[in-house]
């Protein structure tokens, strides 16, 4: 089956593009670019061992998203991953990140439409579950009002998926709730490549490994946590690639008239940030310096997840460790160091 990857090129929409051609799926991939480097294609098509077209369009470009897919027509279905991700500067420029975010699903799902391509999973985010009463949260945890025109794209694109679900039949749809994807390809052939100085902590902290910038902040320790510092859930880039391919292959099989599903991805292990520096210095053997600073403004405290109906659902589990994800992304940051355009 062939599958159009929408962000192909960048972070998780690389390494499931890897995951589908693993699979036996032949992805196609569009990429405008704006947060991508055109060499990761053909990185990508060495560890796919296979030909994976790539067009760099912009998906809000109506025309040429629907010549793509004119030129593919055995597309079946769509992984949407093209979308602006910086929550701070989202608050900036929120009408650049609705006219991107909700511009290209919309031209997406109207392609489909036209195309007659059934089958969509698309990137949510756990922050939709804002700051939860209640953890582990669970698909019906409330969701809470979004606290930035980021995560407002991702609860209004669910609620635009799941509208054009209920008026065609034929479109089946999941949203995958991500928590905290981390880590690289074990191959460190692929991974992370942020644009200037990293907002997460984990391309943060193998950048200051590695000298780029300076020492890791650690954005508050007076949270109410066993050790004051906040709780996520991360897991393995790879692992969530495979998620990707599990909903496909769940979506293939499903009934027509299916609502549009939504799936919790995430280890569904609560883990501190001193936890994680404890553990990326025990997989690497790297000192990783730190100071504590103010927290950050708009962090929750706490989120991870009840990743059961993943489990029930998909037959998805996480296979890698938080050390093995950690021990990846310092493989990849090592890269990077040694050359900085590779072949
Ligand atoms: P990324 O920035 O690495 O990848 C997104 C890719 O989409 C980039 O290659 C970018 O060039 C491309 N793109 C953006 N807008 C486009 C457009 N209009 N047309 C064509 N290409 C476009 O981000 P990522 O971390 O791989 O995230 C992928 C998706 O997952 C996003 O929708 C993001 O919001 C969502 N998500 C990510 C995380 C995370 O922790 N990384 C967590 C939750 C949800
Ligand atoms: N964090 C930190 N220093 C950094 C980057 C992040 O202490 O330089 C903390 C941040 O406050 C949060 C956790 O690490 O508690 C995860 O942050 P990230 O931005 O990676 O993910 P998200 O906020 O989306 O969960």
């Amino acid at each position: 089956m062939d599958v159009l990857v929408t962000g192909g090129l960048g972070y998780i929409g690389s390494h499931t593009v890897v995951a589908l051609a693993e699979a036996g799926y032949s992805p196609i991939i569009v990429d405008n670019l704006c947060n991508s480097q055109a060499w990761i294609h053909a990185r990508l098509e060495q560890l796919a061992g296979q030909a994976i077209p790539f067009y760099r369009v912009d998906c809000t470009d109506r025309l040429a998203l629907a010549q793509v897919f004119e030129q593919h027509p055995n597309v079946q279905a769509v992984v949407h991953f093209a979308a602006l991700k910086a929550v701070g500067e989202s608050t900036r420029h929120p009408l650049e990140y609705y006219q991107n975010n909700l511009g290209s699903l919309l031209a997406v799902l109207q392609a489909m439409q036209q195309q007659h391509v059934g089958i969509l999973v698309f990137s949510s985010s756990a922050t939709v579950y804002g700051e939860p009463e209640k953890l582990p949260v669970t698909e019906t945890t409330p969701l809470q009002a979004p606290t930035s025109p980021y995560g407002a794209t991702k609860a209004m694109a669910e609620r635009i998926i799941a509208d054009a679900v209920q008026a065609n039949p034929q479109l089946r749809a999941m949203a995958l709730r991500y928590f905290n994807p981390v880590g690289a390809h074990p191959s460190a052939r692929i991974g992370e490549l942020p644009q200037g100085t990293p907002n997460n902590l984990v391309p943060y902290m193998t950048q200051a490994t590695r000298g780029v910038v300076p020492d890791l902040k650690i954005f508050g320790h007076d949270y109410a946590t066993p050790d004051g510092t906040p709780l996520r859930d991360y897991f393995h880039v790879v692992d969530l690639a495979c998620a990707h391919v599990l909903a496909i292959d769940y979506l293939a099989k499903a009934r027509e008239g299916l609502p549009l599903q939504f799936v919790n991805v995430g280890a569904g292990t609560p883990v501190s940030v001193l936890q994680v520096v404890e553990t990326f210095r025990q997989a690497t053997g790297q000192p990783l310096p730190y100071r504590f600073a103010p927290r950050r403004a708009g962090d929750v405290e706490a989120i991870w997840c009840d990743a059961t109906l993943a489990k029930n659902l998909l037959g998805w589990q996480p296979e890698y460790t938080l050390a093995d994800a950690l021990l990846h992304a310092w493989k990849w940051e090592q890269t990077l160091g040694e050359q900085e355009i590779p072949a």
